[in-house]
C-alpha cells in the first residue's frame, strides 16, 4: 500500500495478516505455527504466539504508524508497558517523575520496583529548573505525562527532551491522555512513548492493553531489553484483544476530534458556572499551560477535563452522583462520558484535591452533556 496515503485511510485500508483475500482481518488463535517439511517456518516468521502472532503484528504496525515511530510493542495493559520500561533501566536506577503523575505509576514503583532499588524524585515539570536540579549521577530516565492525570498539567516535552539529551538520560512519555491525535512525543524528541491503550486507542472501554513505541534511533540495548521483556516476561495481549484494538483504531480519527470539541464546549460552560471553583482544560486561555499546549498539541486539546467543585469533598461526590449521562466510574477515553471522584478512586495515599472531579468527555451530543452538568450543579 502506498506510503503517501493519509492516516485515516491507512488505519482502515492498511495491510493485515491474511493478505488481501478477507476484507476484515480474521482472528488467528493458534498458539504455535507449523514448521514446513524442510524445517522452515511457513507463517511470516511466527513460531509461538507469545513471541509474535499475526494479529499482534498487524496491531503493532498501526501503533508505530500512529506515533510516527518505527517499532511498537503491544502489552496486556498500560501497567505492563510501564513496568517494561522501568525494568529495562536496571537496578539502582533513579527516575525523575512529574508531581501530578498517574497514581498507579507512582504506586507501582513504591510497592514493587522499590525492592529492585529503583528510586525517584518528584518535581513540578512546569518548572524546567526543578527537573535539572533533580538529576543525579544514576538518573536514567525522565518520565513525562502531558496532560497529566488528573490535574491536566502541561509539560514542555521538547524542552525536557533537550535537557535529557545533554545529560545522556532517556525520556519516556505516557501519551495516554493526549493520544497521538493531539500530541506526538517522538517528534518532540522523546525516546519512548507509552500508552494505556485501554483508553483512547481502544475507545470503547472494552479492551485492556498497553503499548511502547520508539524510533530506530533509540539505544539498541534498551530496544533489545524491551523486546525481551515483552517476549520473555510474557505480558502480551491475546489475539482477540489485538484484533479488537486494531478494529477500534479504524474509527480513531473520527472519535478524537469529537472528544476534543465536546470537551472544549463543556469546559467553557463549566467555567461560567458559580458552583465551580476551577476548570482544568489546556484549551482554555485560563489554563496555566495553555501557551505550551498551543505550541505542542496538534488538532486540539483532548477530551479530558478536571474541575474543582466549590465546597468540600461531599459536595463533589454529590455532583458526581447527580449526573445522569456521565456515568460515575473510573477510567477514561471511551465513547461514553464518565465522571470520577479521584480521591475516592485513588485511595488512602492520594494527593489529589478532595473536591476534584475528573471528567472523560465522550462523543455524545454536547447539548445533552452540558444540560446534564447544568441539572446536577443547579
Ligand atoms: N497511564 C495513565 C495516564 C492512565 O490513566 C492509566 C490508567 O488509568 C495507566 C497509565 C494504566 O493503564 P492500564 O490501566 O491499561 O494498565
Amino acid at each position: 500500500m502506498a506510503e503517501a496515503l493519509f492516516l485515516e485511510t491507512k488505519l482502515i485500508r492498511g495491510e493485515h495478516s491474511s493478505g488481501q483475500a478477507s476484507v476484515v482481518e480474521p482472528i488467528n488463535l493458534s498458539t504455535t505455527f507449523y514448521r514446513g517439511e524442510d524445517g522452515h517456518f511457513v507463517s511470516n516468521g511466527d513460531i509461538y504466539s507469545r513471541a509474535s502472532n499475526p494479529n499482534r503484528t498487524t496491531l503493532e504496525a498501526k501503533l508505530a504508524m500512529l506515533e510516527c515511530g518505527d517499532k511498537a510493542l503491544a502489552f496486556s495493559s498500560g501497567q505492563a508497558a510501564t513496568t517494561a520500561i522501568f525494568l529495562a533501566l536496571g537496578a539502582n536506577s533513579h527516575i525523575i517523575l512529574p508531581d501530578d503523575i498517574y497514581y498507579g505509576t507512582r504506586v507501582l514503583i513504591d510497592s514493587v520496583l522499590a525492592d529492585f532499588t529503583i528510586t525517584y524524585t518528584i518535581c513540578d515539570f512546569t518548572k524546567l529548573s526543578e527537573i535539572e536540579k533533580a538529576i543525579q549521577p544514576n538518573t536514567k530516565l525522565i518520565w513525562i505525562e502531558s496532560p497529566s492525570n488528573p490535574a491536566l498539567k502541561i509539560s514542555d516535552i521538547a524542552e525536557i527532551s533537550k535537557i535529557a539529551i545533554v545529560k545522556n538520560i532517556f525520556t519516556a512519555c505516557d501519551n495516554t491522555w493526549a493520544s497521538p491525535y493531539f500530541t506526538q512525543p517522538l517528534n518532540l524528541g522523546v525516546d519512548i512513548v507509552m500508552h494505556s491503550s485501554t483508553k483512547y486507542l481502544g475507545g470503547h472501554s472494552d479492551i485492556l492493553g498497553g503499548a511502547l513505541i520508539w524510533k530506530n534511533t533509540l539505544n539498541s540495548q534498551i530496544a533489545e531489553k524491551l523486546q525481551n521483556i515483552q517476549k520473555l516476561g510474557g505480558a502480551v495481549p491475546s489475539p482477540f484483544d489485538c484484533w479488537l484494538l486494531s478494529r477500534s483504531l479504524s474509527t480513531f480519527c473520527l472519535r478524537m476530534p469529537q472528544h476534543a470539541q465536546n470537551a472544549m464546549a463543556l469546559a467553557t460552560y463549566l467555567e461560567t458556572h458559580p458552583a465551580i471553583e476551577k476548570v482544568y482544560y489546556p484549551g482554555l486561555k485560563s489554563h496555566q499551560g495553555h501557551e505550551i499546549a498551543k505550541k505542542q498539541m496538534i488538532n486540539g486539546y483532548g477530551g479530558m477535563v478536571s474541575i474543582l467543585i466549590k465546597g468540600d469533598e461531599e459536595n463533589a461526590i454529590k455532583v458526581a452522583t447527580k449526573l445522569k449521562i456521565f456515568r460515575n466510574a473510573t477510567s477514561l477515553g471511551g465513547v461514553e462520558s464518565l465522571v470520577d471522584h479521584r480521591k475516592t478512586a485513588e485511595g488512602e495515599h492520594s494527593t489529589t484535591k478532595p473536591n476534584l472531579l475528573r471528567i472523560s468527555v465522550g462523543i455524545e451530543n454536547v447539548s445533552d452533556l452540558i444540560n446534564d452538568f447544568k441539572q446536577a450543579l443547579d
